[in-house]
């Protein structure tokens, strides 16, 4: 029996709340072990405690206070032996009852061993201490539910102690007071037992203390039905005290809770209370003594006393509540607020709240609600991400599929194509072939063209092993034929010597029309300049029997300058330069010939450009002089007259020999003002010498051929002779002898007018040049000047002097002047006597000299002694 209390105390301890699962569990355990520890236990190790109550199993204060002993029993020792036992005082007050109660308890206790006798309210503990000897061991006494005046009647008794029964009207009217303040009036309800007084007595003086103005009001001499009568009249500011009150006016038992719950619900006010039964009836609350309490600190009591102290050393305890205890509903009828209560409260019949209940549950829960919300969140967005992917995914596949479709249409389409495009590109390559020779070819000779040579031969170049010569051939005086014959003669000339120049192509040779008189050949596998010259002569060769075109007769020479490869160039463009310098320095040394290209070419063109450059401000800056060189006439041995010759004096090129600049003044065109600036200088100076000496003496010019092929040229020579005064008789024109060659048609005439004019015309540098003396019959000149070439002869015994013989011979005959130039020496001189000529010119008399030199020169000149 008793292990099936403390298993039934253990729940009630546990209360009724959330645990439930985690009592179960507790629950468990405690059953599997207790009937083990049990088993273990010997009986003699047992205490016997008995529970003595006044009243009877029912009634809740004694229920209470049993629950409160058996929960600090069960709580501190499970190997307890407990008794509980009902006197059952209340409803029985008898002697006869109690006869009845020794005799029973004496049956059943006198022959056991008690060790505690716990006592609830005042009748159980009197009859414990007084029959303890006799029937329950004379075991220590511990009580409860007795207050201090009940107390007072075991002064006289040892060995026990307990737990003073003590009621809290004083906090509770200060309680009340707080929450309403204009409280006046107390309605205190208590009986008229010996509990019942006691308790009114001790509210009677706690209303006193807390406010002596206070009306209390004790209605313990009126029936309970008198009492809930006057209830709707009890004034407002009034509350109810509620004590011990379980018996009514006549005697008869009241039950409390039924009276606790008419006496709420019948009032206006609040009902307080001062014991825990009476709780859960309506009542609103107050500072409650509870048997429950009463009973777990007796309990606590007993464990000790069981444990080895002595009861009487014990002190009696006396408890304070601490708690205002009150009911939700009553609080919520009555509008009064939490606030208004005590701090510290106890709330009873509030209505269930799973919020307040479950709070950290519910926390928990949102919390974990939250968190699997946010996962579901991401968790959408991604599948959300990945529906969309996929969505795109399937249409790109569609595309896909779809493009694969017209790709297969188009292959047909394609391969039908293909054979069009082939037949195309048949006709194309037959196109290309006939573009490849237009383009690659001369439309004139049918020869290859400037592109061939740049891009097929230009190819081959590019290996430096490969090794020949350029020739690069300029026709001489091709532009005479041109524009004396007409272009289409010029034509079929070019085409006759293309087909001549043609007979010297072969594997290794290939000849190219550059464009109007130039041709090149491209020889490869030449690899010394003798091999190359031997072709450069093979060239010259083919020129050597005249062209019929038309009923024409020409005769055609050519210019030819070699470059050789890889030494002078590596590509096309460099090779042609190269051979086209080398074929002017044929040109410029009287053409008809072959010239190999070097590096000093390269200077003299360097040259050249400096000079053009220096043309500009030459004549402004009086940069340019006139010398004079004497000429005597033999058998006066008188000087006759003077060669002019330019002198340039620059100041970035030196002085300069009129060899260098003369041609390039030709060629820039420069000479014609140049020209006459000389004519109208030698003039000018002679013309003022011969009026200052009183003399006649002769001035010899050079003219250039650019000059003398100008237009105005005669009207130039007419205009100097009158500007200068200078008789044009003493004027002497000395024309190269090649000029006249090449342009006899031209000039002629214009010698026929100056002629005409009085005016000498001398053939420079007679003998040099392959003509026959028998053109000249048709040239009115006057004087032929020999080369100093020839003058060289003099004196050589290497060498003859056949050609001065013969000129002399033949000029003498054609009635012209004989000038020797360049004799230098005696010898010279008397053989130039013996046979004939007429003038003497040369560093034997003079070098050419500045005027005042000249003027020095002809003073001395009588006695200077020539021999
Ligand atoms: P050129 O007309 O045959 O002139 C004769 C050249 O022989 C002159 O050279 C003269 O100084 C040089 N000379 C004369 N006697 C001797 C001598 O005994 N020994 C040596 N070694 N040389 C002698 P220069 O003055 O250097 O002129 C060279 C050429 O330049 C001229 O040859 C002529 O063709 C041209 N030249 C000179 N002055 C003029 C000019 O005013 N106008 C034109 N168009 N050409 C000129
Ligand atoms: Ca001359
Ligand atoms: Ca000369």
């Amino acid at each position: 029996m008793s292990i099936i209390c403390v298993k039934k105390q253990i729940v009630l301890l546990m209360g009724g709340h959330m645990k439930k699962h985690l009592l179960f569990f507790v629950l468990l355990v405690v059953w599997f072990l207790i009937p083990f520890q049990k088993v273990q236990a010997s009986n003699s190790d047992y205490k016997h405690i008995l529970i003595l109550n006044s009243y009877h199993s029912g009634f809740q204060w004694t229920d209470n206070q049993t629950e409160g002993i058996l929960s600090a029993l069960s709580m501190d020792n499970p190997h307890y032996n407990i008794s509980i036992e009902h006197m059952d005082w209340k409803r029985y007050p008898t002697d006869k009852n109690l006869d009845n109660i020794y005799k029973s308890l004496q049956d059943k206790y006198a022959l056991q061993k008690i060790d505690v006798v716990v006592t609830t309210d005042d009748a159980a503990f009197y009859f414990a201490l007084e029959n303890r000897s006799t029937i329950f061991s004379d075991a220590p006494v511990v009580f409860c539910g007795v207050n201090s005046t009940g107390l007072l009647q075991a002064k006289d008794e040892s060995n026990y102690t307990g737990v003073l029964e003590e009621i809290y009207p004083e906090d509770t009217i200060r309680a009340a007071l707080k929450i309403n303040p204009s409280i006046n009036t107390i309605y205190l309800i208590y009986d008229n037992t010996e509990s019942g007084m006691s308790t009114g007595e001790l509210c009677i003086k706690a209303a006193n203390k807390v406010n002596s103005t206070l009306n209390v009001i004790s209605l313990n001499q009126e029936s309970s039905t008198d009492i809930i009568n006057q209830l709707p009249d009890i004034n407002q500011n009034s509350i109810i005290l509620i004590t011990t009150y379980f018996t009514d006016l006549d005697g008869s038992p009241i039950n409390h809770q039924a009276f606790c719950k008419k006496i709420s619900s019948e009032s206006y006010v609040p009902v307080y209370h001062l014991y825990d039964f009476g709780m859960n009836q309506g009542v609103f609350g107050g500072y409650l003594t509870t048997g429950r309490q009463q009973g777990m600190e007796a309990g606590e009591l007993a464990n000790r006393i069981i444990k080895g102290e002595k009861a009487d050393e014990i002190p009696i305890l006396s408890l304070k509540s601490s708690h205002f205890t009150y009911d939700y509903l009553v609080a919520q009828k009555f509008q009064i607020k939490k606030s208004q209560l005590p701090l510290q409260n106890i709330t009873m019949n509030k209505p269930f709240s799973f919020l307040e209940t479950y709070r950290n549950l519910v926390i928990t829960v949102l919390f974990i609600i939250i968190l699997l919300a946010s996962f579901s969140g991401v968790l959408l967005f991604y599948i959300r991400k990945i529906n969309k992917m996929k969505y795109k995914l399937a249409q790109n596949n569609e595309e896909l599929s779809q493009l694969y479709e017209e790709l297969s249409a188009t292959e047909e389409e394609l391969r039908a194509q293909v054979t069009d495009i082939s037949d195309a590109h048949e006709q194309l390559e037959e196109y290309s072939t006939k573009l490849h020779h237009l383009a690659y070819h001369d439309t004139l000779t049918g020869l290859y063209n400037r592109l061939y040579l740049y891009e097929e031969i230009g190819e081959k170049l590019e290996d430096n092993s490969y090794e020949g010569a350029m020739y690069f051939i300029d026709l001489d005086n091709f532009k005479f034929v041109n524009d004396a014959l007409g272009h289409s003669i010029g034509d079929e000339l070019l085409i006759a010597i293309s087909n001549r120049l043609l007979t010297l192509t072969s594997k290794n040779i290939a000849l190219i029309r550059l464009g109007g008189d130039e041709f090149v050949f491209f020889a490869s596998k030449i690899k010394s300049k003798e091999v190359a010259k031997d072709f450069a002569v093979k060239i010259i060769n083919i020129f050597s029997s005249n062209f019929d075109i038309n009923e024409n007769r020409l005769s055609v020479t050519v210019s030819i300058g070699i470059a050789m490869f890889p030494e002078n160039g590596a590509s096309i463009d460099k090779l042609l330069r190269n051979a086209d310098m080398a074929m002017y320095k044929v040109k410029n040394n009287g053409k008809n010939g072959y010239y190999f290209f070097n590096n000093q070419l390269k200077e003299e063109l360097m040259e050249r450009i400096n000079i053009e450059k220096n043309f500009k401000n030459a004549l402004e800056y009086k940069e340019f002089q006139i010398h004079y060189q004497p000429q005597i006439k033999i058998g006066t041995d008188n000087i006759d007259g003077f060669e002019a010759l330019i002198r340039w004096q620059n100041k970035e090129l030196g002085m300069l020999s009129p060899i260098k600049f003369i041609s390039v003044a030709e060629e820039t065109g420069f000479i014609t003002v140049l020209g006459e600036w000389i004519l109208k200088t030698a003039c000018n100076t002679v013309a003022k010498l011969n009026q200052k000496l009183n003399q006649s003496f002769n001035i010899s010019v050079n003219i250039s051929v650019i000059q003398l092929v100008q237009d105005d040229f005669v009207k130039v020579v007419k205009k100097v002779l009158k500007e200068t005064c200078l008789s044009p008789e003493l004027l002497e024109l000395e024309i190269t002898e090649s000029v006249i060659m090449e342009s006899q048609e031209l000039v002629t005439e214009k010698i026929k007018i100056l002629r005409k004019l009085g005016i000498k015309i001398a053939i420079d540098d007679f003998g040099t040049g392959y003509s026959s003396l028998s053109y000249l019959r048709n040239i009115p000149i006057t004087t032929l000047k020999i080369d100093k070439l020839f003058v060289d002869d003099i004196g050589n015994p290497l060498s003859n002097t056949d050609v001065t013989d013969t000129i002399i011979d033949l000029g003498h005959k054609m009635n012209l002047t004989i000038v020797a130039e360049g004799v230098e020496t005696k010898e010279q001189l008397t053989y130039l006597k013996q046979n004939g000529c007429d003038k003497i010119q040369g560093y034997f008399y003079s070098k050419p000299l500045p005027i005042q030199k000249l003027e020095e020169f002809i003073n001395n000149y009588q006695q200077l002694d020539f021999g």
